[in-house]
């Protein structure tokens, strides 16, 4: 398919073109922002899975130029209209009203954040953005978190700083999607380790209160999934934007207001989606039981828990008379197991994106003297690049002697 009928097919590639974006998937991270107000007192990120950076760019152009795009610019755009108003009929406007709307207007000039931190990782590199720290690895490999403390503090020693950043983020994204292969479940299952991996960093770099968003792809168990994610955020809701094809399984989850369980601390030795140390938690979160998350802690006369007092239930330690019992995975009774396995949340659903916005489905009829752009960053080392470079070197997709030879 050519550049022009990709133009036509897809006005979010398109527009990405035209606006600068090195990617469509900018739209996608703007129209989240727009429902959840991602940016605001935000200023440490990082961006995961971050190739070629079109989030990143976003990230630069909010945090750091201090731009304003979708639910901000609104903002400003109201205020503005209000202000014309009341430059001509101050008299029908309180005096708080009037100065409320003079604080604003001064707020309108782009104004960019202080101390902003943004760090950037992809398995492929990403050409240099100004401010942007970019890292190339791997996320599902342990020896990322330490690279990734290191970025986002230069002080930081691994061998004295243990797995914990010493300056917290208030925002981990990731857009992290492996090659799909078209197999339904094998795609689903890549795509939930990559999840996962980025799951264990997070708890490695987010502050209590953080944010987190992630794609997810929408299959058979991803309701197993969602209340994994409640144990650690208050919210959790499901996004589509309206730039991500209706077609798509694709979605993002976002994580509202990070709350680990007392006492948690990410651990790669143990780290979650392996085993069942997350299912065991969302079981007594479920049940409304205090959540241990060392382990399962259990005492088998389950009345003589007790809550330290002043505790929120289900994040307290699980203590009884005689102390802490620590129970390996076999002590739950077989149905213990069963429900454990079929546990399952309903997050709610939210489309996201201005309902005027671009169908990401829909092609669009493009005016006669329009001239395809080239993109903006093209992909630095994809996997096909040797593919290419053997075809090219073979005179093409037909050979040397032509289609018909
Ligand atoms: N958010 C990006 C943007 O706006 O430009 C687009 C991300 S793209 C959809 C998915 C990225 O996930 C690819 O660049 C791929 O290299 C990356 N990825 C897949 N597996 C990864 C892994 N294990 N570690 C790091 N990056 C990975």
């Amino acid at each position: 398919m050519g550049k022009s009928s990709k133009d036509k097919r897809d006005a979010y590639y398109r527009l990405a073109k035209e606006q600068g974006w090195r990617a469509r998937s900018a739209f996608k991270l703007l129209q989240l922002d727009e429902e959840f107000d991602l940016f605001s007192n935000v200023t440490r990120v990082v961006d995961l899975c971050a190739a070629p950076g079109s989030w990143s760019q976003v990230l630069s152009r909010v945090l750091i130029k201090g731009e304003k795009f979708g639910r901000a610019a609104w903002v400003d755009e109201e205020a503005q209209f209000k202000q014309q108003w009341m430059n001509v009929f101050p008299h029908l406007f309180t005096r708080e009203q009037l100065e409320s709307a003079a604080v604003v207007q001064k707020e309108d000039v782009p104004t960019p954040r202080k101390d902003v931190k943004i760090v950037s990782i992809d398995l492929q590199p990403i050409s240099p953005l100004p401010g942007i720290t970019t890292l190339r690895a791997d996320i599902t490999h342990p020896a990322t978190v330490p690279l990734l403390l290191k970025a986002l503090d230069p002080d930081y020693d691994a061998d004295t700083g243990g797995q914990q950043a010493s300056h917290p983020v208030d925002l981990v994204l990731s857009d992290g999607a492996p090659d799909v292969t078209g197999l339904h479940d094998l795609d689903i299952y890549i795509q939930s380790q990559l999840l996962f991996a980025a799951l264990n960093l997070t708890f490695c770099v987010l502050k209590p209160g953080g944010k987190f968003v992630a794609k997810i792809f929408r299959g058979k168990n991803v309701d197993l999934l969602y209340a994994q994610l409640k144990i650690f955020f208050r919210r959790v809701i499901v996004a589509k934007p309206r730039s991500s094809r209706a077609s798509s399984v694709e979605a993002f989850i976002v994580c509202i207001h990070f709350q680990p369980p007392r006492g948690f601390k990410a651990s790669l030795e143990e780290p979650l989606g392996v085993g069942y140390k997350l299912p065991r938690m969302a079981l007594e979160r479920e049940r409304g039981l205090p959540i241990s998350t060392r382990s399962y802690l259990q005492d088998t006369t389950r009345g003589t828990w007790s809550v330290p007092s002043g505790s929120p239930e289900w994040i307290a330690p699980c203590v009884n008379k005689d102390g802490v019992t620590e129970v390996a995975f076999d002590d739950f009774t077989g149905e213990e197991d069963r429900e454990r396995q079929n546990l399952r949340w309903i997050a709610p659903f939210l489309a996201c994106g201005d309902l005027s916005a671009f169908d990401s489905d829909a092609s669009y009829a493009l005016p006669s003297d329009h001239v395809a752009l080239d993109p903006v960053q093209p992909p630095t080392a994809p996997p096909y690049k040797r593919a290419l470079e053997m075809r090219k070197a073979a005179g093409g997709a037909y050979g040397k002697t032509g289609p018909k030879g």
